[in-house]
């Protein structure tokens, strides 16, 4: 496991959304969690989850329907937006009171200045619908697209690529696909844009391999958007929820896109993961650094690294960052991502994190500082004991789903940690998604076993 990772008929529903991670959460993002119950089922917190479903209670001011998105009902992606924005801000600091409060002092959210258009991310569906072309979102838990011509969180421009795009079609010959014949060619659109270097990924998703007129459609779009710097097709041929298939080729450009966080350059693909706000990802990973209180000194686990991002903006102040991610692809990235940026005193590994951290613990290897930062189920017990043996003096705890964040806090702060600080950061205005930074520090216990400090694995 120890790798080292180098380098509408009836509607039909759709199957549960298999993202392991995040808020994804909306719209033409495609898998999203279940935005009309806002609850997760594996984590059972009651009364978050009726809190979230009535988004209004308790604010008297609400937001006239006329100013409410246009598809926010059918949509079901944007659940607060029957509150303004700062309204918003008290809404999910009230929830961050109530379930981690009870664990240490919550800070302030920190909300955006212009909470409009963060998504970087940006996907659209396909189809055909009453024999037109249309594109567009999923109507919230079916497969029935609703033609979006303006959203108020995605990237404009993201949105203008996938009408141009559409627009298109029909002079080159482009079908979009149909799910039930399985015919016709175009799934989905992704587009990701590189949000400080302005650059831009199409993938083209398609149910076949073969694009009618690739080259000249990709020319007439490129005449039209020479901001895109790449365009990948990538062929999805199974019928699932999922947006993205396995097979991809580059059609333009590296097949990859960079963008900048924390004064580093992260290399994108169309599968990555890499968060989606950009803005306040660097605002949440600069508050996480901090609350690690880092030295130079330190040997930090990065888990749950994904491409490394949280790992390599904090290695200038650590001794040593080891990362760890299931994903061998991420856990590639992350190594490559550590490469380019001329990152010495960070390695990436391959493998599940409890596993990994278990193991580490067992070889009597000193992690100092823990950095985790799970998907939305939150930590695995195993994760959470492994914890408790490595001992590191401070845990900062990222999450995206408080109610299991306080459920694993629950469980660290009864075996020998002390939760001191979370710090909300709103990551997905309009949503009732929230982003939490949980510190802890080990207590002083009289029977912590002697520890015996060896030497990391070489190559830090
Ligand atoms: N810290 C990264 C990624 C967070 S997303 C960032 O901020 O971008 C959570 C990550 O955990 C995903 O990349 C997912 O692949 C990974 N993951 C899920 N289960 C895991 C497990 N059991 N062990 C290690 N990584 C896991």
């Amino acid at each position: 496991m120890r790798k080292q990772a180098e380098g509408k008929k009836p509607a039909r529903r759709k199957p549960a959304a298999h993202s392991a991670r995040r808020p994804e959460h909306a719209g033409r993002s495609g898998q999203k969690p279940s935005p009309a119950s806002g609850t997760d089922r594996r984590s059972g917190a009651p009364a978050a989850a009726r809190e979230q479903r009535q988004p209004a209670a308790g604010f008297a001011v609400q937001r006239p329907r006329s100013e409410r998105c246009p598809y926010s009902r059918k949509c079901g992606g944007c659940q607060l937006q029957n509150l303004e924005y700062p309204d918003q801000l008290r809404w999910k600091q009230r929830l961050m009171e109530r379930l981690i409060g009870r664990f240490c002092s919550v800070a302030p959210i920190l909300g955006m200045d212009e909470p409009y258009h963060y998504r970087c991310k940006v996907q659209a569906a396909f189809g055909v619908v009453r024999g037109k072309f249309v594109c567009g979102i999923y109507q919230s838990s079916t497969h029935h697209i609703i033609p979006v011509e303006h959203c108020r969180i995605e990237d404009e421009n993201a949105g203008r690529i996938i009408a141009d795009i559409l627009a298109l079609l029909p002079k080159f010959h482009i079908v979009p696909y149909n799910e039930d014949t399985q015919r016709g060619v175009l799934r989905h659109v992704l587009v990701r844009r590189g949000y400080a270097t302005g650059q831009y990924l199409v993938a083209l998703v398609t149910g076949t391999p073969v694009l009618p007129a690739k080259n000249n459609f990709i020319r007439a779009l490129l005449k039209l958007h020479p901001e895109i710097t790449t365009v990948v097709l990538n062929v999805n041929r199974k019928r699932t929820s999922m947006v993205l298939g396995d097979e991809e080729q580059t059609l333009y450009g590296p097949g990859t896109i960079e963008d900048e966080l924390c004064g580093l350059r992260f290399r994108i693909s169309a599968s990555s993961f890499y968060q989606v706000n950009p803005v306040q990802t660097e605002r949440l990973y600069r508050a996480a650094i901090e609350m690690a209180q880092l030295t130079g000194t330190e040997t930090v686990l990065d888990a749950y690294c994904g491409v490394g991002t949280i790992g390599l903006a904090a290695s200038a102040k650590a001794g040593k960052v080891i990362g760890v991610e299931l994903n061998p692809a991420a856990a590639r990235d992350a190594a490559e991502n550590a490469r380019r940026n001329g990152v010495k005193n960070a390695r990436f590994y391959a493998g599940d994190a409890g596993e990994f951290l278990r193991e580490t613990a067992e070889a009597g290897e000193k992690i100092d500082v823990v950095m985790m930062d799970p998907p939305r189920a939150g930590s695995s017990r195993e994760f959470l004991a492994a914890v408790c043996q490595a001992a590191p003096s401070r845990v900062v705890y990222i999450s995206c789903n408080p109610e299991t964040q306080a459920r694993d806090l629950a469980y660290l702060t009864s075996h020998g940690y002390r939760a001191e600080r979370a710090q909300p950061v709103d990551m997905f205005p309009w949503t009732h998604h929230c982003e939490n930074i949980v510190s802890l520090t080990r207590r002083a216990t009289p029977h912590a076993p002697p520890r015996t400090r060896v030497p990391a694995r070489s190559g830090g």
